[in-house]
């Protein structure tokens, strides 16, 4: 088959997660790949991933309910690409207004923590102001969630410390 989005022939893309979510940094490291980095000054907790890391495995998906790119890792590219344009349908009246992938940082932006998931393009968050971490309430139509979770993704809204702006494809504690 040709696949719409990238044109290619005879690639099949898969539109559910097909690996089992990481749950620690080493399954993380086995599914999405090892790097190396250095760490940079400004913003505080940002880190640089070293080539030829980042242009082998972070894409950009366009969609026009998406205000701009997204940066995320080809693993999840297909599954992420197919819940926007389900959602799109879905929840029409929903406005994006931003969705940030890939940021190579530490956790919380603090040094000494470990380094977040939006360094390997394994999460996105959408709409932070919104849907702000440790808040219960949040914008996002049940729909659009359960489009994201279909898929395999796991929400952070349903965590103790609930971080609802936050989607990932990995377990909570990775
Ligand atoms: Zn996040």
């Amino acid at each position: 088959m040709t696949c719409v989005n990238c044109n290619r022939r005879g690639v099949t893309i898969k539109t559910t997660i097909g690996f089992q979510l990481p749950a620690n940094q080493a399954e993380l490291e086995a599914v999405f790949g090892k790097f190396a980095f250095h760490h940079l000054t400004e913003p505080l907790g940002s880190i640089e991933i070293d080539a030829p890391w980042p242009a082998k495995n972070i894409v950009a998906i366009h969609h026009p309910i998406l205000p701009r790119q997204v940066e995320i890792h080809r693993f999840i590219a297909g599954p992420f690409r197919d819940a926007i344009s389900r959602i799109a349908y879905a929840c029409p009246d929903y406005k994006i207004v931003t969705c940030t992938g890939f940021v190579p940082r530490h956790k919380m932006h603090d040094p000494a923590k470990g380094l977040s998931l939006h360094s390997w393009g394994a999460a996105f968050d959408l709409n932070p102001s919104t849907n702000k971490y440790g808040q219960r309430d949040h914008d996002l139509p049940e729909t659009l969630i359960k489009i994201f979770e279909e898929r395999g993704f796991e929400w952070g809204g349903r965590w103790s410390t609930p971080d609802p702006m936050h989607f990932q494809a990995a377990k909570g504690g990775a």
